[in-house]
């Protein structure tokens, strides 16, 4: 896939761009787990990767591996075990579905609840007035989903 794709963090602070994707993979992994908040991570290498505003801070979370995120606000972005090429975190892209997964990794640690999350029910849009009532009233301070040529990042404190 060569399709150019560009992405970020919520806040705006760090940026990227590259055209030269892999296999998405969905990791369950307790790390993965952890360093996204979440339930997985779903990352995939991009091979011509450039920083385009900022740069995300690094935790090691092994002796192999230096997970980035913004410092700012904290979104998980990145997956490097130093061999030459970096991960991305799928959701940080302004469009995800550029990069869907394709394999799911690391079994083993896969939460028991995840496989039903699919069937789970789902509230409909609008069924609940005081939560319409409560995304009438935000302000988004979350970057858009495409580059800006300016942008000072909003929210942080
Ligand atoms: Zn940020
Ligand atoms: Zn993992």
């Amino acid at each position: 896939m060569s399709e150019t794709a560009s992405g970020g963090c919520q806040c705006g602070a760090v940026r990227f761009r590259g055209s030269k994707f892999g296999r998405a993979s969905i990791c369950h992994c307790r790390m993965c787990q952890k360093a996204f908040g979440g339930f997985f991570a779903a990352l995939v290498t991009v091979h011509d990767l450039q920083w385009t505003r900022g740069a995300p801070r690094t935790f090691a979370s092994s002796n192999k591996v230096q997970r980035g995120f913004c410092g700012d606000c904290g979104t998980p972005l990145s997956y490097d075990t130093g061999n030459g090429t970096i991960e991305i975190a799928v959701g940080a892209f302004d469009d995800p579905t550029i990069v869907p997964p394709a394999i799911q990794v690391n079994p083993t640690d896969k939460l028991g609840f995840f496989d039903g999350i699919c069937s789970l029910p789902t509230r409909a849009a609008g069924a609940d007035p005081e939560q319409e009532k409560f995304n009438a009233s935000l302000v988004n301070y979350q970057h858009p989903d495409h580059d800006t040529a300016e942008w000072s990042p909003r929210g942080a404190h």
